[in-house]
């Protein structure tokens, strides 16, 4: 398995809905290991706090169903059709946003990460992390790419053509897929704590249809709190993690019940090694649906005799951890002390 980028930060074009979120809360929050300047927009300070917003891709039909297919999206889509070059609407686009699977719905790639290759279709050398399925082509010489969700054809990846620095071309039919422009583009939002962020981030970076996962503060009362403050217990701030995802690949519960799998919520004092109030086990809920889940997770656990001590709160400002916080495992290329994950459902 390719070693997982981390999933911490969002270009500014990948804010949340407007009217749900502040668009400005997400500015400044972009993806780890791209540089600021490639994306479009000023980002604001790092500790912009965040307002709260669940949310699920627009014009997708409920339940999980997929999207009516035209006759000449199936021919590509269902068929592994090619388009003919420089005629897909996407070819020439260039316009802050996500272009998500045409078929279900999964957002699939970044503008940020699409190029001109002049090949005549769409050209981005990266995906939103783990969308996108490559398999050998039946022609024995190249590599299909499948949304990772539904199985749509999508086009062929090509590397060593040293087109851009990760020497990476996914070559899409823009048939198969459907562009969000930035302000449209909504992302499911969960908040957890459970001990130092490091492992819990960590652990939900993991998870696919994670899109980002930041670690920070949450629950307190001062504004910007540093980690000293939170550490010397005078901001009631409690080391937590922000979960930004899409809604087509993970769902809620999903997200909650590996929570707890990646934590002891039985423990009163802290998590593991790490004692204080800062390392209490809580779920900040963005709206009624969160609670529910999670107070549903909770007597599940409580009826296998599970002494649960986590708490269940309304979702405040969060605020991001200062950058050396930030994908820790993954800049020191280990495995959390602190958090192990176990099987609870
Ligand atoms: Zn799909």
């Amino acid at each position: 398995m390719r070693e997982r980028l981390p999933r911490r930060r969002l270009a500014p074009g990948l804010a949340l809905a407007a009217g749900l979120v502040s668009a400005v809360a997400l500015m400044g929050i972009l993806f780890s290991g791209r540089a600021a300047t490639e994306a479009p927009g000023t980002p604001a300070p790092s500790s912009t706090p965040t307002q709260k917003g669940l949310t699920t891709m627009p014009d997708q039909p409920k339940g999980g169903a997929y999207r009516q297919l035209t006759p000449e999206e199936e021919r590509v889509i269902v068929h592994k059709g090619t388009e003919p070059p420089f005629t897909g609407e996407y070819d020439d686009h260039f316009a802050p946003g996500v272009y998500t699977c045409r078929r279900c719905g999964a957002m699939l790639y970044r503008s940020q990460d699409k190029f001109r290759s002049g090949c005549g279709w769409p050209a981005f050398d990266d995906e939103i992390p783990g969308a996108v399925k490559s398999v050998p082509d039946k022609d024995g010489r190249r590599t299909e790419i499948l949304c990772s969700h539904c199985g749509a054809h999508l086009g062929h990846v090509f590397t060593g053509e040293r087109l851009t620095p990760k020497d990476t071309r996914h070559c899409v039919n823009s048939i198969s897929m459907t562009f969000i422009p930035e302000e449209k583009v909504k992302y499911g939002r969960a908040i957890f704590a459970g001990g130092c962020f490091w492992g819990v981030e960590y652990w939900l970076q993991q998870q696919p249809g994670v899109v980002a996962v930041t670690s920070g503060y949450t629950g307190g009362t001062k504004e910007n709190p540093t980690y000293e403050e939170v550490c010397a217990h005078t901001t009631g701030h409690l080391e937590a993690v922000e979960v930004l995802y899409d809604p087509i690949r993970v769902s809620y519960e999903q997200l909650a019940k590996l929570f707890f799998e990646i934590h002891d919520p039985t423990q009163a004092d802290g998590q593991g090694p790490d004692r204080g109030p800062q390392y209490l086990s809580a779920i900040f809920y963005a709206d009624d649906a969160q609670k529910e889940v999670a107070e549903k997770l909770i007597a599940d656990l409580k009826a296998r005799g599970m002494k649960v001590v986590t708490q269940v709160r309304p979702a405040g400002k969060f605020w991001p951890a200062e950058e050396y916080h930030q994908d820790y495992y993954f800049k020191k290329r280990g495995t959390p002390y602190c958090h192990a994950r176990r099987k609870l459902w």
